[in-house]
């Protein structure tokens, strides 16, 4: 059990770095609790056709959608698209390709492991202590990543973090539907829902939807599955599309909702994922992120091996890479989550009204938190009032649009 790279948790973070770094020669393990990769679910998959094409995920794991409806307590807003801008993932079936990619790229994955603790010789980190199998193993290795995800457990007993304390709480159904149309997705706001978070419903082919409820732990200390219940149970708001529904899985999950550990990196570690709260907390999404900033961390880890530099200073260059992209995407969605979560009902009324004013393609852009000093632009142009407020306020905080 000696590698160069020995990495915790194989979810899109761990099993993308494995790739990057296994690519170049390097020997990666990866360690997964789990018994199998992609089970259980715990996302429900809604990403962007555009930004997974650049990180080259096939077309066949992304279901497109056209339609998107946001509902609150007293308004309804319809964007359609010709071209989809959005997509629900095939989630288990993209973590499985993960893991191949990885393991043709020569990466050995354990399943059915987990890990327990980092290992230090002479003060410096040597590697993982796992088990498995009623049996504790010990895996060598200079460098470790840290991709436990939410949990962030080799970063925690680090001290690099100290646990998140908001999290968004996630409950969902994955349903037959079939009479939801499949090219559309719901989300609905307001304090009889999803108070301080929201609902979803997305569709994933198959006449298959994911419908759950997001919301945020401690701002609120609602159950979700409580709500998700309440919703099944008055779906005729959706006006038949969630009749005749049954129940085929059910999902739980959580998601840091707040900003980014100071230090994702320290001797002889990295952490990447929702390990390091690298996630847009706008929607609570992570997937895409996951996979870039896990390849990068790969990158830099081969990087390290080759010179045999696992120092902090020069794994800093990891810290670097993904700030410059991602920084500033994170901290608006921290600052606008933040904003959000505490809308009361004629608020989320009010936000729908302004909503449909806006031009459908500019709608993407700000689900995904990219405020560019040209979108910004973009955005006031088309004048919708709260969201002039909110670009001005975030100038105010001191939000930098690149
Ligand atoms: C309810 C919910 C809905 C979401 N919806 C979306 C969405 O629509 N779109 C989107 O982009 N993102 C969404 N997200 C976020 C997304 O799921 C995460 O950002 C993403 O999964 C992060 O990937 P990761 O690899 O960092 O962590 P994870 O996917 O959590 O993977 C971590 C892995 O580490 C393993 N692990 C943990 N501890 C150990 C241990 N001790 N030993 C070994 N293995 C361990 C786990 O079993 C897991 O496989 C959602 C999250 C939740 C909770």
């Amino acid at each position: 059990m000696n590698f160069d790279l020995v990495i915790a948790g194989a979810g899109p973070a761990g099993l993308s770095a494995a790739c990057a770094a296994a690519k170049t020669g390097v020997r990666v393990a990866v360690i997964e609790k789990s018994k199998e990769i992609g089970y259980p679910i715990h996302t429900s998959g809604g990403s962007w056709i555009d930004e997974l094409r650049k990180l080259h995920v096939p077309e066949a794991f992304m279901h497109p959608i056209r339609e998107g409806v946001f509902i609150s307590p007293n308004r309804k807003v319809t964007f359609k698209y010709v071209e989809p801008p959005s997509c629900i993932l095939d989630v288990r079936g993209l973590y499985q390709y993960l893991a191949e990619l990885a393991s043709a790229a020569g990466a050995e994955i354990f399943v059915n492991t987990t890990v327990l603790n980092p290992v230090f010789e002479e003060d410096r980190i040597a590697g993982l202590q796992a088990r498995r199998l009623g049996h504790t193993l010990r895996v060598q290795a200079p460098l470790v990543i840290d991709a436990t995800g939410c949990a962030g457990m080799i970063a925690r007993r680090l001290g690099l973090s100290k646990g998140f304390r908001r999290l968004g709480v996630g409950a969902e159904y994955d349903l037959f539907a079939p009479h939801w149309p499949e090219d559309r997705v719901a989300f609905l706001f307001g304090s009889l829902y999803a108070p301080s978070g929201y609902g979803w419903v997305f569709p994933h082919g198959h006449q298959r939807v994911r419908l759950g409820v997001g919301v945020i732990h401690p701002d609120t200390s609602e159950d979700p599955q409580m709500l998700l219940e309440k919703i099944l149970s008055k779906a005729d708001i959706f006006n038949g599309a969630l009749s005749k529904v049954s129940r085929i899985e059910y999902h739980r999950g959580i998601i840091p909702s707040e900003t980014f550990l100071q230090r994702t990196v320290s001797d002889g570690v990295m952490v990447v994922g929702d390990a390091g709260g690298l996630v847009s907390t706008l929607l609570g999404e992570g997937i895409r992120f996951a996979i870039d900033i896990g390849r990068m961390a790969g990158g830099v880890a081969a990087e390290a091996i080759s010179r045999k530099r696992f120092d902090e200073d020069f794994l800093r260059k990891f810290e670097r890479v993904w700030k410059k992209k991602y920084k500033q995407v994170f901290k608006a969605g921290e600052y606008i989550n933040h904003r959000i979560a505490r809308y009361r009902d004629e608020q989320w009324d009010h936000r729908l009204e302004t909503l449909s004013k806006l031009p459908p393609e500019l709608l993407p852009v700000i689900l995904k938190g990219e405020f560019t000093r040209k979108n910004v632009m973009k955005i006031l142009r088309a004048n919708p009032v709260f969201l002039r407020k909110a670009a001005l306020s975030a100038f105010k905080s001191k939000i930098k649009f690149t």
